[in-house]
């Protein structure tokens, strides 16, 4: 059994890119940067006027205003300006030469058809200057980076249709268990509904990776034998869910063996999610989650997310957020790493929801965040800082 931040660090160890490929722009939200993303061009690209009004010379902004052109956004200017001149001038275009700045057009009053005067005691300058937020040939973006759409605003500014990401993962969902069907289907006697696959499914979906859904597999060697070779020669990951504990029927670990998959941990010190398997093929990496949907849930969210992040090239770690708890928390074991559902309360305060075990899953439902209680801690007391991850 190991701790729980050996078999993270053993896990991003072992995770390796599996390539890049060229996307549209568009194609490219939550993807990951595998290029740097540099300035074609200064942006603004020239002097331009920040509000509709008129441009002229600071000095003379209290003194009547001959207007000598409209300059309209997109345009080039054509004349310069001299003292006592300005020319009506629109938001986004270009400041034309002589004026350092442009009255607001709210400020200003027509005295004829070709004169103004300022109305206000005194001007800002109204002026975007070349380059004041972007720098021809700086890097703006680094490869690595997680896509979101302020970054599409930014790579679409400096001039990129396509381009270069990290490849995703294919990631094989096998839930063993004679006991599950699936949600279309009522269960009989005994039986219970998958819930753990599908959310594993959509889990894999949120971060970015291909879930390739391989159903529920019976607790019989045979068949689940069968379907981990077809997974392994199919998929850069597999993740198997259930049949991994101590039970008669518990097959997962013995076939993964006779299928050349090299156990590295079978168990972590920590709960929920203790039977957790990871393993290596030289086809595949193969993950072990207990059936139980907490467990998994939690398991997915703290080991196997980092894990595909660091395969699909992400120079990005969880956020370290710590929160006070807002009530005294005490366990009589503490021999294992906890982690525990929470809310945040309106005084941004972590509140552990109510958790009957690994298959309450309305619980996780009901949670923003889950949080760890380290090993040999017994109790926290209201207002202890807790490092919180958002689910
Ligand atoms: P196992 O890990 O196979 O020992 O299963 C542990 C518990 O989780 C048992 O109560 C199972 O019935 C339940 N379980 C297993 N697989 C699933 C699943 N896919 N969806 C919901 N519950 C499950
Ligand atoms: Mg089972």
């Amino acid at each position: 059994m190991i701790l729980f931040e050996d078999a993270l660090k053993i896990v991003l160890e072992k995770a390796k890119v599996i390539g890049t490929e060229k996307v549209k722009l568009l194609d490219s939200l939550n993807r990951i940067l595998a290029q740097d993303i540099i300035a074609d061009m200064d942006m603004p690209p020239f002097n331009k006027s920040a509000v509709d009004g008129y441009a002229c010379m600071i000095s003379d902004i209290h003194n009547l205003l001959e207007v000598i052109e409209t300059i309209a956004a997109g345009d080039v200017p054509v004349n310069n300006i001299l003292h006592n001149q300005c020319s009506k001038i629109m938001t986004g275009a270009m400041l034309p030469v002589g004026a350092d700045c442009v009255l607001m057009v709210e400020h200003t009053k027509e005295i004829d058809s070709n004169h103004i005067k300022f109305t206000f005691e005194k001007t800002g300058v109204n002026v975007a200057y070349k380059a004041e937020d972007i720098k021809k040939d700086s890097v703006l973006l680094k490869k690595g980076l997680t896509i979101k759409p302020q970054h599409i605003a930014l790579i679409a500014s400096v001039g990129y249709p396509e381009l270069m990401v990290y490849k995703q993962p294919k990631v094989a969902i096998l839930t063993t268990g004679s006991e599950l069907v699936e949600p279309d289907s009522i269960p009989a006697l005994g039986q219970i509904r998958n819930s753990n696959a599908w959310q594993l499914y959509s889990q894999v979906q949120k971060a970015n990776a291909i879930p390739v859904y391989f159903g529920i597999i019976e607790d019989s060697e045979e068949k689940i034998d069968l379907a981990i070779k077809k997974a392994i020669s199919e998929n850069d990951v597999v993740i198997l869910t259930g049949g991994v504990s101590m039970g008669d029927f518990d097959y997962v670990p013995k076939i993964l063996k006779q299928n050349k998959v090299d156990l590295i941990f079978e168990k972590i010190k920590i709960r929920p999610g203790k039977p957790t398997v990871f393993g290596i093929h030289l086809n595949a990496f193969v993950f072990g989650l207990p059936g139980n949907p907490v467990s998994s849930f939690v398991l997915f969210e703290i080991l196997l997310k980092p894990f595909l992040q660091k395969m699909m090239g992400s120079n990005e770690n969880p956020k370290n957020v710590f929160l006070p708890i807002g009530v005294d928390f005490k366990r009589a074991k503490a021999e294992v790493m906890l982690w525990l559902p929470s809310t945040i309360n309106n005084q941004g305060e972590v509140v552990p929801v109510e958790f009957h075990g690994s298959a309450h899953v309305s619980s996780i439902c009901e949670a923003d965040v889950i949080f760890p209680i380290s090993i040999d801690v017994f109790e926290l007391k209201k207002g202890d800082l807790v490092n919180v991850r958002q689910i």
